[in-house]
């Protein structure tokens, strides 16, 4: 259930409150227990879904948390963010006919539960005297140095940020992801015996060198550059990144200038840019922050990549949405400040290869949309210090690392997973690349084959 859009957009808590015990014993009993569960098949990590779906069912919760943990140490943030509706929910047999089991509910409830009660610390193998690097604390990093801590590996996990979690921290919104439940599981990464080292940039601070000393390195440095448009007025004040715009807020609470100390500017008319998850949390957030919220997509409303359930929140909070449309310029106010975005429409044609709408300009059709404040969000790429000081890392055409079956990139010890390598992409995804690459880097480390 979610709480009432009038009030939540009043401030920062959390906006699905999730399913009751009750709730969640009969949505477990619909399950039909496949033989051959589809919806494993769409879960990036493989958990073992009819099995702990089976235990809610008998309401043996602690028994629900062992199951998932076994292949997801991250349950109560994937539970809450990960696009379940075309994972393994789209998969569902139920869906066929009528409502597929609402598998990403039932387990952030037994994540919430475990909370509650006592979380189990899984057990660690005895110790293997080899020492792994680990760079980056979002999903992909957090994950691997689990799985390798789990292995008795000693890890050392760097993070350039003063805060561990990558975008689960910095980019989305405590209204979708509580921080007390991000912390809660780097808590438990850390008492797997991870070490932990904020304030570490690898490249910078810690020189590549000494990284390369390590017995294996997995990087997990993100997709956190982000992509402009390369308009006229890009650089007034007032433009942002939904990255810069978002740290800001979620990391460093500008959102409660002056009583922290990081400003950003409060519009109060703001133009977001974008039709992906990342726009509809800026719109969002300008949303709670006072403005009215214009976001210009230059595609229609059925083309957009974000989860349905945010396009319909933003929509719900009163975000107005301007489809078919595309930035052309920004426009000068006074003192080198933004004061409105020129745009123009586009006509929708056929779908290409990726499913979505192409589009061509309507000559003629510009218009402007006032605003104090624009924020971009079209995309992001890897980030790229670290990559530039090992050039021997071979990278794809879109400059993400270059990896094998196994995760391992062309420096034989260093293996790499998440949005570094995969290019921007989901949480579980981030995690289920990363727990591959762990696994082969046990295997490396302990001259085990690989297949
Ligand atoms: C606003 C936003 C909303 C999103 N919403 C969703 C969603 O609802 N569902 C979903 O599944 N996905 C969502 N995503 C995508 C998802 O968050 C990413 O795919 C995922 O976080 C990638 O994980 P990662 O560990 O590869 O990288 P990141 O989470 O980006 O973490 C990388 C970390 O590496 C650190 N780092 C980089 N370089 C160095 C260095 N040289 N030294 C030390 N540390 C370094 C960074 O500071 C960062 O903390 C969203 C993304 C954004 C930006
Ligand atoms: S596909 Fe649906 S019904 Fe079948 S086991 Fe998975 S959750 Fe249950």
């Amino acid at each position: 259930m979610d709480r009432d859009a009038e009030l939540r957009v009043t401030d920062f808590a959390e906006v699905d409150l999730g399913f009751t015990e009750a709730e969640v014993i009969a949505e477990a009993a619909r399950c039909i227990q496949c033989k051959k569960p589809k919806c494993v098949n769409g879960c990036p990590v493989g958990i073992d879904i009819p099995a702990f779906i089976h235990a809610c069912e008998m309401g043996e919760f602690r028994e629900a948390s062992r199951i998932i943990k076994k292949d997801n140490m991250l349950p109560a943030i994937c539970g809450r963010v990960c696009p379940q509706e075309t994972q393994c929910q789209g998969e569902c047999v139920l869906g066929n006919k009528d409502t597929p089991i609402s598998i990403g509910h039932l387990e952030r409830f037994v994540a919430d539960w475990e909370r509650e009660n006592g979380i189990e610390t899984p057990v660690r193998l005895p110790p293997t005297g080899k020492r792994v690097a680990v760079v980056g604390s979002g999903p992909a990093g957090l994950s691997a140095a689990a799985e390798l801590a789990r292995f008795g590996h000693s890890v050392t996990l760097f993070e350039a940020l003063h805060e561990a979690g990558g975008v689960l921290m910095y980019g989305i919104p405590a209204f979708r992801l509580p921080k007390d439940i991000v912390q809660t599981e780097i808590d438990q990464v850390k008492k797997l015996g991870a070490e932990v080292k904020t304030n570490h940039v690898v490249g910078r601070s810690v020189p590549v060198e000494e990284l390369l000393g390590y017995d294996a390195v997995f990087l997990g440095t993100g997709a956190g550059l982000p992509y402009f448009m390369n308009l006229p007025g890009e650089n007034l004040c007032g433009v942002y990144s939904a990255n810069e715009f978002l740290t800001r807020v979620n990391l460093m609470g500008a959102a409660s200038f002056p009583a922290n100390d990081t400003p950003v500017k409060f519009g109060k008319r703001v133009v977001v840019i974008g039709g992906g998850n990342v726009a509809m949390d800026a719109a969002r957030v300008a949303r709670r922050m006072g403005a009215a919220v214009t976001l210009m997509y230059r595609r229609g409303e059925a083309d957009m990549p974000a989860r349905l359930d945010e396009v319909r929140h933003a929509k719900e909070e009163g975000v107005e949405f301007s489809c078919c449309t595309n930035p052309v310029r920004f426009v000068e106010g006074e003192n080198r400040s933004v004061k409105g975005v020129e745009a123009i429409r586009m006509e929708l044609g056929s779908p290409g290869d990726d499913g979505r709408s192409s589009f061509e300009p309507i000559e003629g059709s510009n218009f402007v949309v006032e605003a104090d404040v624009v924020i971009e969000a079209i995309g992001q790429g890897p980030n790229p210090l670290l990559l530039r000081m090992l050039p021997d890392l071979a990278r794809n055409q879109n400059g993400s690392v270059a990896v094998n079956c196994l995760g391992q990139t062309s420096i034989p010890t260093v293996y790499a997973g998440g949005d570094v390598a995969t290019g921007a992409a989901t949480v579980i995804l981030a995690m289920g690349t990363a727990k591959d690459a762990a696994r082969a880097i046990d295997k490396m480390l302990r001259k085990v084959p690989q297949f």
